[in-house]
């Protein structure tokens, strides 16, 4: 299994989502078959109690699973079913390890958020992503996870950690890490401002994890000068910079991770070269 994690920086409600679904869509069009995970680092169990007012309208799955609206896009992008466990929440890692705890599993262990809930959060997106869910029999070839949230937020941290660990122990062919931030422009000087980001990359970098790609968030497309210096200050290839500017409906986020041309954008190349399968894709 190859895993394609999905980071925000910078602030929330920057296109995490779509930014995942969209790369999922673009490996799906180079033949790979693709399952996803959304990690929502919040202590509720599910979002069937939350306000639909500040987290946006409940989705439910197949299975009855009420979940962050994210994994609607998962399915209609991809054209998957997913189950209830495909959505990770902070509550749900912590009652398994409760449940685990009061069992007696730990056999007297003191238990601790490094290495239990960490291990736990390994193991159930191990274990996940290798359900199959676009109806065929064996697991799929990629898993993308989304990390909600952002980086550097003390509920992130277990998730974080337990993200690295994956990475180091799945090896870098089978790992990409793609961080989403922000770009903004400051009104009176014009010019599109790269220290958000570069301080969010530091932080990631802190925290042991290096991203392969960037996908930058701005209203604007990236001038060549913007992705230049965001290379150089966040060491991450100018070809590695994706451009995900605002677009009037988020069908197009696909095809703009997909610009050849005009954009001199492919992602897809991006990222198959990083998991080291570009012969294989078609
Ligand atoms: P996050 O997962 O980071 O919280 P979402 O993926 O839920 O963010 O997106 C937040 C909002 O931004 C949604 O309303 C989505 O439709 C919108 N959005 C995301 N990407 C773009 C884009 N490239 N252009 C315009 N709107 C976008």
């Amino acid at each position: 299994m190859k895993y394609v994690l999905v980071t925000g920086g910078v602030v929330s409600g920057l296109g995490k989502g779509v930014t995942a679904s969209s790369i999922g869509v673009v490996l799906k069009a180079c033949g790979l078959r693709v399952t996803s995970i959304k990690i929502d680092p919040y202590l509720n169990t599910d979002a069937g109690t939350m306000s639909p007012f500040e987290h946006g309208e409940v989705f439910v799955l197949d299975d009855g699973g009420e979940v962050d609206l994210d994994l609607g896009n998962y399915e209609r992008f991809l054209d998957v079913r997913l189950t209830r466990d495909n959505n990770i929440t902070t509550g749900k890692i912590y009652q398994s390890v409760l449940d685990k705890e009061r069992r007696g599993d730990y056999l007297g262990k003191t238990v601790q958020v490094v290495p239990h809930i960490t291990d736990a959060i390994r193991n159930w997106i191990e274990s996940v992503s290798l359900i199959p869910v676009d109806g065929k029999d064996n697991p799929a070839d990629i898993c993308v996870i989304e990390l909600g949230g952002t980086v550097g937020d003390i509920e992130s941290m277990p998730f974080i950690e337990a993200l690295r660990q994956l990475s180091f122990s799945v090896g870098q062919d089978n790992f990409c890490l793609i961080h989403v931030s922000l770009i903004p422009v400051l009104g009176v000087v014009g010019e599109q401002k790269t220290k958000p980001t570069q301080h969010s990359v530091r932080e990631l970098r802190a925290l042991g994890l290096t991203p392969h790609l960037l996908a930058c968030r701005s209203a604007e497309p990236l001038l060549e000068t913007t992705k230049e210096k965001l290379s150089q200050f966040c060491h991450v290839p100018v070809g590695n910079i994706l451009n995900i500017h605002d677009v009037p409906n988020i069908w197009h986020v696909p095809l703009l991770l997909r610009q050849p041309l005009s954009q001199n954008q492919d992602a897809h190349i991006a990222i198959l070269k990083q998991l080291n399968c570009l012969s294989t894709a078609t």
